[in-house]
């Protein structure tokens, strides 16, 4: 059965966004719309709020469970169009290769201009700071060395999903 089809049997039918509507549950005495009806890839989900069973609604309609399945499987086009778009994990790699990068020239400013400093007259609020730079600059490089390895990881990924796919 299409969702139009119980929608047409339904009282009081409001669309709730897409793919999602409200009614007035026919299986008990219902002032507002108590029912949720949410469309999904081959089937129909009923929803009452009171507490009515998915079977309770259906038999009010004079229909079976077996109607809340959908008669003919999706193409695969609409199949697309319903299914959130496939991760792009290269695009990702590489978002992942840029943060590694930012953290490297990061940690790269601050240790070459540690490296420079003589250390000469520096006070100890000025030398913890330093201290925290320097630690920092580490962690950004342990940080970098992490993003760089997701970063690989998902283009294996990639790679492989590209090769299952050509099998397929
Ligand atoms: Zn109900």
């Amino acid at each position: 059965m299409r969702v139009q089809d119980l929608l047409d049997r339904l009282e009081g039918v409001r669309p709730r966004g897409a793919g999602k509507w409200s009614a007035r549950c026919p299986a008990h005495q219902d002032n507002g719309p108590s029912l949720s009806i949410a469309e999904r890839m081959d089937r129909i989900l009923v929803h009452c709020f009171a507490g009515c069973t998915p079977e309770a609604i259906i038999t009010a309609l004079g229909l079976g469970l077996r109607d809340l399945f959908m008669d003919a499987p999706l193409s695969q086009r609409q199949r697309a169009t319903l299914l959130p778009q496939t991760l792009d994990l290269t695009a990702i790699a590489f978002q992942f290769d840029l943060a590694a990068l930012d953290r490297r020239l990061r940690a790269e400013q601050v240790l070459t201009a540690v490296a420079a400093f003589t250390g000469e007259g520096i006070e100890d609020s000025q030398r913890n700071r330093l201290v925290k730079a320097v630690v920092r600059a580490y962690r950004d490089r342990e940080r970098a060395e992490l993003f760089e390895g997701v970063a690989d990881a998902l283009r294996v990924m990639a790679y492989e999903e590209r090769i299952a796919r050509h099998a397929a």
